[in-house]
């Protein structure tokens, strides 16, 4: 089975790499489709985000990287996925995860969001506080794979 996993993965983090391998793991077919909204200025560019994931992910096999503008659910039917996946963190991620399942399903009924609970070591990883620690020169290492601690170091000295 092929699951859509969206986000804006501005940047990846390990958060985001370890349901790209659950996602595998559970469906066998994961695609990674990244956001590209041009109402929204991204930090890190769509081309970018895009390279960083391709990198991170080279060793998994069945792992498959797009871009995408507009609804989720056009994206999964163009892509053949059924399945859309979602991380879920904090109880603050919660209502707005399930907004967005909600609207999915009513532009959609055929297709049904996944969440996966975040594992323990990354339940207070984003990629807002990755920014955050990398703008002020903390150690990223053990948030990002190396080419986007590379990257952000590129961008914040
Ligand atoms: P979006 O802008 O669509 O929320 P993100 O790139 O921030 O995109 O996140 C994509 C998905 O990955 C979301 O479902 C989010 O909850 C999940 N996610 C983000 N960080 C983590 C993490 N550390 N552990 C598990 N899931 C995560």
């Amino acid at each position: 089975m092929r699951v859509l996993y969206p986000g804006s993965f501005d940047p990846l983090t390990f958060g985001h790499l370890d349901l790209i391998k659950r996602g595998r793991r559970m469906f066998g077919e994961v695609v990674v489709a990244v956001l590209n909204n041009p109402e929204k200025t991204a930090t890190f560019s769509l081309d970018t985000r895009l390279n960083q994931i391709n990198e991170a992910t080279k060793g998994i096999k069945d792992v498959h990287i797009i871009s995408f503008e507009g609804l989720t659910v056009s994206c999964a039917a163009e892509m053949k996925c059924s399945i859309i996946l979602r991380g879920l963190r904090a109880l603050s991620d919660f209502e707005y995860e399930l907004q967005i399942a909600h609207t999915n399903k009513t532009l959609g009924e055929q297709f049904e969001t996944i969440f996966l609970a975040t594992s323990a070591q990354h339940s207070f990883l984003s990629s807002s506080v990755v920014k955050e620690v990398a703008q002020f020169g903390g150690d990223v290492s053990h948030m990002v794979p190396s080419i986007v601690a590379k990257d952000l170091k590129h961008l914040y000295t």
